[in-house]
């Protein structure tokens, strides 16, 4: 962080006027330079108070307001070792008040230049279109490219960066150069999450410290972040910087890096639409959107994602895009916002980008706002299909990212294109950099807020909207940007008030053949269901698929026939049994209990399905051999034993007073789920296929937690 106190300008005031014009001897050892010439005006109205504090990629250029000033204007020279001009002055930035959250703190980060060179500085108010006079200079040498060119390892480089920002990084020039980290640093593993349909690999960096965890499980411990660098072909500039951002983490001694590394492991794709980029297309080969398709995975590219997020669980990400608005602002930035995303997701989400995003950027200089910013009212909606809202509906917290694509009037000198390319790429780097930040530091309410999710999403309670946004609300003025995008809000053919239990899928739904894929072949849903993690249990009469479960907010987009792109159209099962019961209860068949109370125990026979959810059970509830056991949100009075189950176990959030037993069960590929519980007595496990996990959710348990469940 650089904050300007001052105390650090006092000092630095007595620095500048010991030596002269200060230089950056520090610079290339990555030191944060910063001069504060004299701060009094020599003339009315001139800009005072000057800094420039060197970072990776970009300078901040920071100053003293003038009043009444209506926008200022920043000056930069390319400079000798003497401080003698090598070339013409040249107005980089134009800085306006809807720029930033303090306008009593004036920031810009200057961008574009080669890292490395060295300039002089000058800003100058404008009140009116009246130019005022320009501060009195300063002198320094800006940040190399991270890394001692003298250290194996740190000195890699990517194509971007030895070509000057001139080519940007091809396939094969990116899988050497993360072949090389990957070889290189204990910390970085490289995994191939699958092939596109071209047949290129899509990799990912799985970055830890002193090495990353071994399986995605362990890795998913760990509570990992997830960066998707490349998915429209045709932006490449987040790519670049996620390379950059890869080398930095992989080689970096300093202590922030190491810390980061310690507490969580750092998820990288660079690209996952390989053929798109190599091709300089939005779409993969196919000519399909993949940012249309992460809820569909009709694409091999979003199938091999989705799985990623199953197994590895990321809690929060970025993906990262670039934005064709010259009158945005540098970092167009927006939550999930899909309104069957739980509440806490977009609360932590926009938190992120407002309450950490906006704040850093007003110290560093850099502009976020909320995407559209300006006349943006056709972008940024509910489509379940982009990844932001597909994440959110995973329970992830995650923001979009836009690179604005031209200079605009606000960065006036990006008409060559290798200055808007390293603009761009080196804004994406600041962002990516405070993304991890935000995690290190906010990791307990993330974690909160995902497993408050998970447990609102079981319990299937409220409404479900097919297509609608929650509306971003603006910002308190000075606003970051002019306008958000639209409100979005459901229209009622888009609403389900009375949310069914269930969808039951018929064979040919379940199984049968799609023409939906590449080459008119398309995975099954069975297959797309297993991508993305759901629970499924097969009755007698079809193929049941529980709202129960963490992803509820996202199965009926796929498999009701109001789902605006819905995969089948599934049949809405209904809960059977609401009310009271006095008596024992025994589950035959299929049995939906919704809101329901029980005066007695619940005893499921073989081969039946139970789901329960809001339910109060007065007496032990027993399952041995059933096909299927689904209890969330539910308060049961005595033991619960669930064993020989045959399809899937899932209990999430329930209040349970006696023991709980969980054994021989063998549910295939898909583990059993036990999270969130309160449980008065012991839990045990024993004898299960696959074990039982908590995907992070911890249960709350007085007695012993044994066996398999020992430590969920
Ligand atoms: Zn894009």
């Amino acid at each position: 962080m650089r904050s300007r106190k001052p105390t650090v300008v006092v000092l630095s005031t007595l620095l500048a006027a010991t030596l002269g014009t200060v230089t950056a001897p520090s610079a290339a050892l990555g030191q944060p330079t910063s001069t504060v010439p004299g701060t009094t005006a020599a003339e009315p109205n001139q800009v005072t108070g000057l800094t420039v504090t060197q970072a990776d990629g970009y300078a901040t250029v920071a100053w003293t307001p003038v009043p009444d000033a209506t926008d200022y204007q920043i000056e930069r020279t390319p400079v000798d070792a003497s401080d003698v001009a090598t070339g013409p002055a040249v107005v980089v930035g134009v800085w306006r008040p809807n720029r930033q959250i303090n306008n009593e703190s004036p920031t810009f980060a200057d961008a574009g230049f080669d890292p490395g060179l060295r300039f002089q500085w000058r800003v100058r108010a404008r009140i009116g279109t009246a130019e005022q006079p320009y501060s009195a200079p300063v002198t320094g040498t800006t940040q190399q490219p991270w890394g001692d060119p003298a250290v194996p390892g740190e000195n890699l480089r990517t194509q971007w960066e030895t070509t000057k920002a001139a080519q940007y990084t091809g396939d094969v020039d990116e899988y050497a150069y993360t072949a090389e980290i990957d070889r290189r640093s204990d910390r970085v593993r490289v995994v191939e999450l699958g092939r596109t349909v071209l047949n290129r690999p899509i990799n990912m960096l799985v970055i830890g410290y002193p090495a990353p965890p071994v399986t995605p499980a362990a890795v998913a411990a760990t509570s990992p972040l997830a960066i998707n660098c490349n998915v429209h072909g045709n932006e490449p500039g987040d790519r670049e910087a996620c390379l950059v951002l890869a080398r930095k983490l992989a080689f970096g001694s300093d202590a922030k890096t190491i810390d980061l590394l310690k507490h969580t492991t750092v998820l990288i794709v660079p690209t996952i639409n390989g053929d798109g980029r190599a091709a300089n297309t939005r779409g993969n080969s196919t000519g399909q959107d993949l940012n249309r398709d992460y809820s569909l995975i009709r694409q091999p590219e979003t199938a091999a994602y989705v799985k990623m997020l199953r197994d590895y669980r990321p809690v929060a990400g970025y993906d990262g895009h670039e934005y064709g608005n010259s009158t945005a602002g540098d970092l167009p930035m927006l939550p999930p916002r899909h309104q069957n995303v739980a509440k806490q997701i977009f609360d932590e989400s926009l938190d992120m980008i407002e309450g950490h995003m906006y704040v850093e950027g007003a110290k560093d200089g850099w502009w976020a706002c909320p995407y559209g910013c300006q006349g943006g009212s056709g972008v940024g909606l509910s489509e379940e299909t982009i990844l932001r809202n597909t994440l959110g509906l995973k329970n992830t917290v995650n923001s979009l990212l836009e690179l604005r694509s031209s200079g605009g009037q606000t960065r006036p000198d990006e008409g060559n294109s290798a200055n808007n390319r390293r603009r761009k790429t080196y804004s994406a780097l600041w962002t990516f950099s405070q993304f991890l930040d935000y995690h290190r530091a906010k990791l307990p309410e993330i974690k909160k807020a995902r497993g408050e999710a998970i447990e609102f999403q079981a319990s299937n309670t409220g409404r479900l909207v097919f297509r609608g946004s929650r509306p971003i609300p603006l910002h308190p003025a000075p606003h970051p940007g002019e306008a958000g995008p639209r409100d979005d809000l459901p229209v009622p053919e888009m609403i389900l008030d009375n949310a069914p239990c269930a969808y039951k899928l018929t064979e040919e739904q379940y199984n049968g053949a799609r023409t939906d894929g590449p080459g008119g072949v398309g995975a099954t849903v069975a297959q797309r269901i297993v991508a993305h993690g759901w629970k499924v249990v097969k009755g007698t009469d079809g193929y049941y698929v529980p709202l129960a479960q963490p992803e509820r907010g996202l199965i009926p987009l796929l498999l009701d026939a109001q789902g605006a792109e819905e995969w089948v159209d599934g049949t809405r099962v209904y809960p059977t049994r609401t009310g009271r019961h006095n008596g024992p209860l025994t589950i035959s068949g299929f049995a939906c209990l919704s809101d329901a109370t029980v005066n007695g125990p619940v005893t499921v026979r073989p081969g039946a399905i139970l789901i329960a959810t809001g339910t109060t059970i007065s007496g032990p509830v027993s399952a041995a051999g059933a096909t299927g056991v689904f209890l969330a949100d539910s308060t049961v009075r005595g033991p619960v034993s669930v064993s020989g189950t045959t399809g899937a176990v899932s209990l999430v959030d329930n209040t349970i007073s006696g023991p709980v037993s969980v054994a021989v069960n063998n549910t295939g590929s898909d583990p059993a789920l036990i999270a969130g519980n309160s449980v008065s007595g012991p839990l045990s496990c024993a004898v299960n296929s696959p074990a039982p996990t908590n995907i992070e959710v911890a249960n709350s348990v007085n007695g012993p937690k044994s066996g398999q469940c020992a430590a969920l």
